[in-house]
């Protein structure tokens, strides 16, 4: 059986992210894999219960999602209300759903405090990126499934091909 693929829902172009908006990935392998029913979507946050829109959030003090997942850092959104639990529950909305379908990968979106997995925000809300995974990339990764960014797409049709 084909190995499927988490995807984040906001590169499918749904209109899911904290400011309304979608962040279509345009590359001609998204609809190969999609007639081959290899694509699984899920907006962690949504799954989680957060609205559309929502504040930004980060992980704060320069923290990572693993720090996040081992309780030792919180994620807070810009009124400064803490988004914690939310992230948590949609980390593992997602690690279920991933071993459910059967992903063995998850293309997942950049920067997001949830998706990101090349760099994410440090907590300032200034615009300053750091090197780290999200929570739910981190969690996806804990539980086995290769993660790849947005930006590394050539890379995840190299790892289906081998
Ligand atoms: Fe996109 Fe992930 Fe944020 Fe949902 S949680 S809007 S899928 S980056």
């Amino acid at each position: 059986m084909q190995s499927k693929i988490l995807v984040s829902a906001c590169l499918m172009g749904h209109a899911v992210r904290y400011d309304g908006r979608a962040k279509p990935l345009l590359h001609p392998v998204i609809e190969t894999w999609r007639a081959e029913g290899r694509l699984v979507t899920i907006c962690p946050e949504m799954s989680a219960g957060m609205t559309v829109p929502r504040p930004p959030a980060e992980i704060a003090g320069a923290a990572t999602g693993e720090d996040v997942l081992a309780g030792k850092a919180r994620v807070v959104e810009l009124t400064g209300a803490d988004v914690t639990e939310e992230f948590l529950q949609a980390a593992r909305n997602a690690v279920t759903l991933a071993l459910q379908a059967g992903c063995h990968y998850a293309l997942l979106i950049d920067g997001s405090p949830s998706c990101g997995s090349g760099f994410i925000y440090d907590g300032t809300f200034s615009g300053r990126k750091q090197a780290g995974n999200g929570v739910t990339a981190a969690a996806l990764k804990a539980a086995g499934v290769e993660v790849f960014s947005d930006h590394e797409i050539e890379q995840l049709i190299d790892r289906i091909a081998e």
